[in-house]
């Protein structure tokens, strides 16, 4: 093994610490911070998310309020619901569980959530603030990648990094902030002809397939960097990355671990973004 781990608990550890900081300014103000949970499916892997970021939630003082909707819910109906929360003084951050039923999309619905609350930048006018370089919220897993990297110091100035997955959640946003930290950026996707072509040429790989096992020692530039975003379930139930950990980590200079990497930093930075949101709240725009 030469690859160092880049692991996220510290990493999430001091985004908590900041977002305690500025809940106890809220407490002093008389703000109860809320984050609401918009959830329309009934999958497993969604509902355990749903619930740990709701125990990270209380774990620091947040008070999470889950709305539940029925997994054959129209768009009319998730749309009323995100209005109302949207319009609800009470509720700092509004967060949209995917899957969504099907045929909805995501960014079209997210679209009725407030953008001062829409703590993981799912709407469109989010997005494209992230991508004017203008402030918002971007979506809570992209910016946890660049977190991750900043904490154990990875440049990112001039050097070449290749984004695997091109989603609305992890690919796109995050090769827009890769870009403008300087980076000459990839995307690949389920249609690059040669992945380890591509791949191999990186400084940086973030992979963010949804694909156990899809990156290999082949697929890495010896020493580069890969960060794994991927959250799968194993064959034995257990929660694995797209990443083949042990052949990567001989060749890699540093592998995000699976569990213990991105993931705690996205809980943390959802939070600290929810924090953030709450103290927008009540003032005034100029
Ligand atoms: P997604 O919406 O399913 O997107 C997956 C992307 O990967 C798509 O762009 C797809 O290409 C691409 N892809 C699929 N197979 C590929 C292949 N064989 N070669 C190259 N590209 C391929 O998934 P997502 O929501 O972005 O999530 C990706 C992974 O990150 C999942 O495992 C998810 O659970 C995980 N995740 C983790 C966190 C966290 O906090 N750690 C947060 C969010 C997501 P096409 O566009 O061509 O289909």
């Amino acid at each position: 093994v030469t690859a160092r781990s880049l692991g996220g608990k510290e990493v999430a550890a001091g985004l908590r610490a900041a977002a305690s900081e500025a809940l106890s300014k809220c407490r002093a103000a008389g703000i109860t911070v809320r984050l609401a949970i918009v959830v329309a499916t009934r999958e497993e892997s969604a509902a355990w998310y749903v619930r740990s970021l709701g125990a990270a939630a209380a774990r620091l003082g947040i008070e999470g309020d889950v709305s539940e909707l029925p997994p054959d819910a129209t768009a009319a109906d998730i749309t009323a619901v995100l209005d109302a929360l949207s319009a609800d003084a009470g509720i700092a951050g509004i967060v949209l569980q995917t899957p969504l039923p099907a045929g909805i999309g995501a960014a079209e619905i997210a679209s009725a959530i407030d953008p001062a609350k829409d703590v993981d930048g799912a709407n469109p006018v989010s997005l494209g603030r992230l991508m004017a370089g203008l402030p918002g919220f971007a979506p809570a897993t992209a910016r946890a990648v660049l977190e991750l990297l900043d904490y154990h110091s990875v440049e990112l100035d001039g050097r070449r990094a290749v984004v695997v997955g091109r989603s609305l959640v992890v690919g796109k946003p995050l090769a827009m902030l890769l870009l403008a930290r300087n980076a000459t950026v990839t995307v690949c996707h389920s249609r690059t002809p040669d992945l380890a072509d591509v791949t191999s040429t990186a400084d940086v790989l973030v992979v963010a397939a949804g694909r156990p096992g899809l990156i290999t020692a082949r697929h890495v530039r010896p020493g580069a960097v890969v960060v794994d975003v991927g959250t799968n379930t194993g064959a034995d139930g257990s929660l694995v990355g797209d990443v083949e950990a042990a052949s990567v980590a001989a060749v890699a200079g540093g592998l995000s671990p699976v569990p213990g990497g991105v993931g705690p930093v996205t809980t943390a930075r959802l939070l600290l973004n929810t924090v953030t949101a709450a103290g927008a709240v009540g003032v005034e725009p100029g």
